[in-house]
C-alpha cells in the first residue's frame, strides 16, 4: 500500500523561514517607570529609613521590617540560565555560565556599588561584580574577541578534519 502524503501541511507547503521556526525570545520584563518607595527600621539604630527602588527591581524586600542596611539589595535578573556541559571533575556537568543581573543596594559602604551595577556570573559561582557601564562594555569587548576566536578554531577544525579526512 502505498503513502499518501498530505497535499497541504500545516505550513500550506512551503518553507517557512528559519525566524519563524525558533522558539520565541521571552520579552524583557517591562521596567517600572515609578520607583517603589517603601521603608524599614535600621535594626542597629531602630531609625526608620526610606527606600527607593532601583528602577525595575525584581527583588522582594521585606518593607515595614527591623533590617540591617547593608542587607537591601535591589536586583533585576537578566540573561538567563544558559548551560553548557562544562568538565570540572572528569565528568562533565551542565554549568550555568554568563548569567548577568543588575543591582543597587542604597545603603553600601562603597558608594559605586549604591549605583545600578551588574554582575556577571563568568562561571558558576565565579562572577564579575560591580560593573559600571564602561567594565561592562570592556566585558563585551572581551567576549566578542573570545567568539571571534571560537569561530576561527571552527573553520580550522572543519578545514582539519576534511585534510584529515581526505588522507585516510
Ligand atoms: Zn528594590
Amino acid at each position: 500500500m502505498a503513502l499518501t502524503v498530505p497535499a497541504a501541511s500545516a505550513s500550506g507547503g512551503r518553507v517557512l523561514p528559519l525566524a519563524l521556526l525558533k522558539p520565541a525570545v521571552p520579552a524583557a520584563p517591562a521596567i517600572h517607570e515609578q520607583p517603589a518607595t517603601w521603608s524599614f527600621t535600621n535594626i542597629e539604630t531602630g531609625e526608620t529609613l526610606a527606600v527607593t527602588c532601583m528602577p525595575g527591581c525584581e527583588s522582594e524586600h521585606q518593607a515595614g521590617t527591623a533590617q540591617i542596611p547593608v542587607d537591601v539589595w535591589c536586583q533585576t535578573y537578566r540573561g538567563g540560565d544558559v548551560a553548557l556541559p562544562v568538565d570540572r571533575t572528569g565528568k562533565p556537568e551542565e554549568t550555568r555560565l554568563l548569567a548577568a543581573s543588575i543591582n543597587a543596594l542604597p545603603f553600601d559602604a562603597q558608594m559605586s556599588r549604591r549605583l545600578p551595577h551588574v554582575n556577571v556570573e563568568v562561571i558558576d559561582g565565579a562572577w564579575l561584580t560591580g560593573l559600571d557601564p564602561d567594565a561592562l562594555e570592556d566585558v563585551i569587548d572581551t567576549l566578542e574577541e573570545r567568539v571571534a576566536a571560537l569561530r576561527e578554531a571552527h573553520a580550522e577544525l572543519l578545514r582539519v578534519r576534511a585534510a584529515h579526512k581526505a588522507t585516510r
